[in-house]
Parts: C-alpha cells; sequence; structure tokens
C-alpha cells in the first residue's frame, strides 16, 4: 500500500515516515498543500496523512479539491487543530478519519489498517480470499496448515493483491503500491517477490495471467 505523507513539520514527517517504512508501507512525503494537489492528481497513492496546517494550500482545502474531484482515496487528517468544530470540519469535508497531534504511532499504524480494510471491502481484522489469509498488523499469512510470517516486501506485495482479489495487477501496478518515489526498483523485482510468497504458501495462492500480472481469486 502506497501512502502519501503531507505534512511541514520536519520532526513529525520523519517520525511518521520511518514507522511507515518499517510497517512496510511505501510512502512518499511532501511539504506542503500545492505540492499535494499535484502528486495527488497522479493517483499513485492509496492512502493520504494530511497535515492541515500547510504553507502554499492549507489542508482543508487539499481535501476538498481532492473530494469534489470524485477522488475517493482513503484521507487521515493528523493536525494539532484539535478543536471539535476543526475535526467535525475535516470529517465533513471528507476525511475518512481523524488523529490530533501529539499522537501515538501505534494509533496510526491501526487507523491505517483500518482504512485499508474499509477500502479492501472487508470488515474483519485478517484479510482473506478464502484461500490465503494475511493479519496486517503481524505480517502473518497463512494457507491451509502453513503459517509463515512474511517479509516485509512480500507483505506489501500479498496486502497489494488481497485489498482487489479477482483484479489482476501488472508488475508497474504492483511495483507503484511496493515502492516510494526515491527507492531503486530492479526490473525483476516482483517476480522475485511473487516467488518468495509461493514458496512459503503455495504456489497456487498467486495466479499469473500471463503477459497481464498476477491475482489472487475473489472470494467463493
Ligand atoms: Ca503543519
Amino acid at each position: 500500500m502506497r501512502i502519501l505523507l503531507v505534512e511541514d513539520d520536519p520532526m513529525i514527517g520523519e517520525a511518521v515516515l520511518t514507522a511507515l517504512k518499517d510497517a512496510a508501507y511505501a510512502v512518499d512525503w511532501v511539504k506542503d498543500g500545492a505540492a499535494a494537489d499535484t502528486v495527488l492528481d497522479q493517483g499513485e497513492h492509496q492512502a493520504v496523512l494530511l497535515d492541515l496546517g500547510l504553507p502554499k494550500r492549507d489542508g482543508l482545502e487539499v481535501l476538498r479539491r481532492l473530494r469534489r474531484a470524485g477522488n475517493a482515496i482513503a484521507v487521515i487528517v493528523i493536525t494539532a487543530r484539535d478543536g471539535v468544530d476543526d475535526r467535525i470540519k475535516g470529517l465533513d469535508v471528507g476525511a475518512d478519519d481523524y488523529l490530533v497531534k501529539p499522537f501515538d504511532i501505534n494509533e496510526l499504524l491501526a487507523r491505517l489498517r483500518a482504512v485499508a480494510r474499509r477500502q479492501g471491502g472487508q470488515a474483519g481484522a485478517i484479510l482473506t480470499n478464502g484461500v490465503v489469509s494475511l493479519d496486517p498488523a503481524t505480517h502473518e499469512a497463512s494457507h491451509g496448515e502453513t503459517v509463515v510470517v512474511l517479509s516485509a516486501r512480500e507483505f506489501a506485495l500479498l496486502h497489494a493483491l488481497l485489498l482487489n482479489p479477482g483484479r489482476i495487477l501488472s508488475r508497474t501496478q504492483l511495483e507503484e503500491r511496493i515502492y516510494g518515489w526515491n527507492e531503486e526498483v530492479e526490473s525483476n523485482a516482483v517476480a522475485f517477490l511473487i516467488h518468495g510468497v509461493r514458496k512459503k504458501l503455495g504456489a497456487e495462492v498467486i495466479k499469473n495471467v500471463r503477459g497481464a500480472g498476477w491475482m489472487v481469486e475473489r472470494p467463493q
């Protein structure tokens, strides 16, 4: 899952960036509202962590513009504005969730998991298509009797597929969800990760659609 962090405070930005990377998210960081607009128009991200007090354009304006354009990307507002009115306004403009600074990074991660679940149309904490299951909190995956802990990248790959069961994701689409802007991606990186997941869980968990990409089955 690829996340856009919009935050102008360098200390908070660094802390969140590090925590997200440690949790196996691909994350890109911009520091003002105008840059956020530009990047969000490219549609590479699946969630946004959005500060409200930003240079160039206020976070609420960024959010309002997104929703007016019909963009349904998940948005978690992170801000020091803790007045009830500000929170209500943020949610009314179209935020999916709200965190007041200072916040616990583990709470942020839990909220992100919840947002990802809702986006994937799944209600439970464990993502599953009935064949393979994945726990986003622990990176534990299971298939039949086999239970393994996936590496960070393997987790990001299977997470992307399980959020879109029945949908073929191309190599480029998978790369976009697994790697951020400043990460080098080897041309065979995705194939290598697919191989790793299949080796741990069984070849049948991920289907290859020749020339198109990979998918996990839709739940029966
Ligand atoms: Ca700020």
